[in-house]
């Protein structure tokens, strides 16, 4: 294990803020996972595990303890040995999850192909329960391995343990800062056909007379995600993000209720769909754009991305306090007018 001293974190991020970490380890090893955490116990220092850096901010001042990045490689396929003729890949989490994704499209196994263009790294997937254009991870996922920071076992979690919902996890919401993953097992379907469901990759196969296979779909969606700002792309302007800054609020019936008035006081009526049976799921970009803060606002440091409403981007030269004043503009106007209270998707590291 390599431990490193004073490393700035803004480089291994995607929104490319952030001060330094005390401590820093890369771990390509379950054993160097063990040793840094055994480290960070040793010298009593808050430990911070690191992905791929695409759904954190971390504070100007940095993170006073150890981040550990989580580096361990591997994609290793297997066809099941059960009826359901299945294949299993299980993956280091430290693997790029598109790169998984571009293999698993080249072996023409369908269930992760709508989740094209992505980034960060595959163990960051089941935190969040990551998911796009009618597809989420908690659909394919079989088993997470992970390191038990309460008694130093080594476990394997089924999807069930997992308690998977729209953007929440036992990773980051009861059980959090328990777990580290060190690996992720998917199972996909050979030969299955792609998830095109959502009305943007529809129109991308319009008029066609044969449906679209799953490399054809991938590269739908990532053009889609291209023309929002939504895929990383080396020198875009709307390029510097932690990806969607809301989550879409899921409302009970009476709010869904409150806010339909709100808006028809406004002569508007708001996209909702239905969730959890009972429920609706509101556009947190409709909220965000109907409130004052238009596609491109901001100043020359921070603001609001020029193609997706949700991404908060660093324009050049901007600071934690930046992202957060303007994070908290968004809530209040929001709230003030629609009666929501916005909840942050990226995780604020050292805050
Ligand atoms: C341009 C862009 C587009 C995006 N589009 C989407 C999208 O369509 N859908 C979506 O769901 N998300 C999206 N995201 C958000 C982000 O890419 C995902 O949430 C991603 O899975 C985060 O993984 P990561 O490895 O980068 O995690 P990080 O950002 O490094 O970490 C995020 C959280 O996960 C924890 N974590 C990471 N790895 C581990 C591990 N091995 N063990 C335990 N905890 C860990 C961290 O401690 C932290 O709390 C987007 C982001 C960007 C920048």
């Amino acid at each position: 294990m390599l431990l490193q001293e004073n490393i700035p974190l803004a480089p291994l991020t995607t929104i490319k803020i952030g001060g330094p970490a005390k401590y820093f380890v890369d771990a390509s090893s379950i054993a160097d996972v063990q040793e840094a955490v055994s480290f960070s116990r040793s010298r009593d220092l808050p430990l911070f595990v690191l992905g791929g850096g695409s759904n954190l901010v971390v504070a100007d001042a940095g993170w006073p303890g150890l981040a550990l990045k989580i580096a361990i490689p591997g994609i290793d396929q297997a066809s099941s040995p059960d009826e359901d003729a299945k294949v299993h890949f299980d993956v280091g989490a430290g693997e790029s999850w598109d790169k998984f994704v571009s293999r698993a499209v080249v072996a023409r196994c369908a269930g992760v192909e709508c989740l094209s263009g992505i980034p960060g790294s595959v163990g960051g997937t089941p935190v969040q329960n990551v998911g796009a254009y009618g597809q989420e991870v908690s659909d394919t996922i079989a088993a997470v391995q992970v390191l038990d920071l309460k008694d130093g076992q080594i476990r394997e979690l089924c999807r069930e343990a997992c308690e998977f919902s729209y953007r929440t996890s036992i990773f980051n919401s009861t059980q959090h800062g328990r777990f580290i993953i060190l690996r992720v097992t998917y199972t996909l379907t050979p030969g299955g056909k792609p998830h095109i469901a959502y009305a943007d990759l529809k129109r991308q196969f319009a008029g066609r007379d044969t449906p679209p296979d799953l490399s054809e779909t991938r590269e739908a969606i990532r053009y889609i995600r291209a023309l929002k700002g939504m895929l990383i792309v080396p020198g875009d302007p709307d390029g510097q993000s932690a990806g969607s800054f809301f989550k879409n609020p899921v409302l009970s019936g009476e709010q869904h209720e409150d806010l339909k008035v709100r808006a028809a006081a406004r002569r508007l009526t708001v996209p909702s769909y239905p969730a959890l049976e009972t429920h609706q799921k509101i556009s947190a970009a409709w909220l965000v754009e109907h409130s004052g803060f238009a596609k491109g606002y901001g100043s020359d440091r921070v603001g609001i991305s020029t193609r997706h409403a949700l991404a908060i981007v660093n324009r050049g030269g901007a600071t934690a306090a930046d992202v957060v004043t303007l994070k908290e503009q968004i809530q209040q106007r929001v709230q003030e007018i629609w009666g929501i209270r916005l909840e942050p998707e990226p995780v604020m590291v050292g805050f």
